[in-house]
């Protein structure tokens, strides 16, 4: 048996998400929404299905689709991309991900990585043989050490994988830091797997702003965006990166062992989705803004020292000020079975080791209103 993932767990969003069925908990913890996405996309795939589209598409995406990520890198960011020969789509920005780092790692690269991380990330980078080399950031203000993402980086480093908006810190990197991370790939000559899911779902006037949009990051920059998170349909999973041409072709290749394509009448429905009007996009992060408050302010009104969100699903809120005294596996754990409310523990997005926050949870708010208030009168009862 392969004795990396003999040693990999089971994903915490699972686990927690059938600790919250076995206990009819409210689940907060897994981010996906409570609610459908657009219809006309949905509609989309329907009427794809029952168009006869379901046999092999093209490797790298359906045309349509490839066209409308092209055309949605230009509208949202100025860049110019090739629809033929610079975007690939996956199933899922998991997907993705996994086929970006193996484009560009072969085994002994180092893989700069920043904690908290996705949880695929670390068992990926170490299955392709490459060596992570981990960047701490911590609550409550989740700044980028500077001096200690310089240090991780050497003459072996072949890639960073940047995630902004980030999961679970809500935290969207500023132009600065980006220029500070651009500069570092410059000297090092290394690339950039940039985990971009939450690009839309941005607030308070918080822009997302793409690493490969910055000078000299067009040529080191793999785009990672997902369909699930930009239109509500986490089950779709479909992925789409947009990479220069001298970087594409390897990605596909990786495309083609993983998965080799993804179903073409969901692609056919995400390029209808790419191709709505401003004001989806608007209306999207102005809907989960409003949610996003109203949980943060519910949590905080129970006592949780809430932290700011800017962007992704998700609120983290550390616990102690309630007087529970154990970890943040504890907690959760505790308040599914007792409050019927399931949040994530922070620890989960570190790897084990000294010093990792375990006094934060995080709840995801891209729920119903009605739900959001029913977990909080829940917690509130507990209390
Ligand atoms: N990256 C991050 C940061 C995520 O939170 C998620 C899951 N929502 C993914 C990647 C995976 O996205 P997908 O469902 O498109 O595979
Ligand atoms: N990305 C989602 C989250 O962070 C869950 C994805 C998954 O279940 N693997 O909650």
């Amino acid at each position: 048996q392969n004795a990396l993932l003999s040693a990999t767990g089971t994903t915490v969003f699972t686990v927690m998400s059938a600790l919250a069925v076995q206990h009819g908990a409210i689940n907060l913890g897994q981010g996906f929404p409570d609610y459908e996405g657009p219809e006309e996309v949905v509609r989309a795939a329907a009427e794809a299905l029952l168009d006869n589209r379901n046999q092999y598409p093209p490797l790298t995406g359906v045309p349509e689709l490839r066209t409308a990520v092209a055309e949605a890198n230009r509208r949202f960011y100025g860049l110019e991309i090739d629809p033929v020969s610079e975007v690939v789509v996956t199933s899922g920005a998991t997907e993705a991900i996994t086929a970006c780092l193996m484009a560009v790692l072969d085994p002994g690269d180092e893989c700069v990585l920043i904690e908290p991380l996705y949880d695929t990330y670390l068992p990926v980078v170490r299955m392709l043989g490459a060596i992570p080399k981990l960047v701490r950031l911590t609550p409550p203000k989740w700044e980028l050490p500077r001096a200690e993402l310089a240090a991780a980086f050497g003459p072996r480093t072949k890639a960073i994988l940047l995630n902004s908006p980030m999961n679970p810190a809500g935290k969207v990197f500023t132009a600065a830091e980006l220029a500070f991370i651009a500069d570092l790939l410059q000297r090092h000559g290394a690339y950039a797997v940039c985990d971009e899911v939450y690009e839309h779902l941005t607030f308070d006037g918080w822009a997302h702003i793409p690493l490969m949009t910055l000078p000299g990051m067009r040529e080191r920059c793999m785009r990672i965006g997902s369909a699930g998170k930009t239109f509500s349909l986490t089950g779709w999973k479909v992925g789409y990166i947009t990479a220069d041409k001298s970087l594409a072709p390897n990605i596909a290749k990786a495309h083609q062992l993983l998965t080799f394509t993804t179903p073409p009448n969901l692609q056919r429905a995400v390029a209808v989705g790419l191709n709505l009007q401003d004001s989806y996009f608007a209306g999207l992060s102005t809907t989960l803004q409003a949610k996003r408050d109203r949980l943060a302010a519910g949590l905080s009104a129970l006592g949780f020292g809430v932290l700011p969100t800017q962007g992704s699903y998700f609120v983290t809120a550390d616990f102690r000020p309630l007087g529970f005294s154990g970890d943040d596996v504890a907690f959760c754990r505790h308040i599914t079975e007792e409050a019927k409310v399931t949040a994530i523990p922070v620890s989960a997005f570190y790897a084990p080791g000294e010093g990792v926050p375990n006094h934060f949870a995080r709840f995801a708010f891209c729920k119903a209103d009605a739900v959001l208030d029913e977990a909080l009168s829940r917690l509130a009862a507990w209390k």
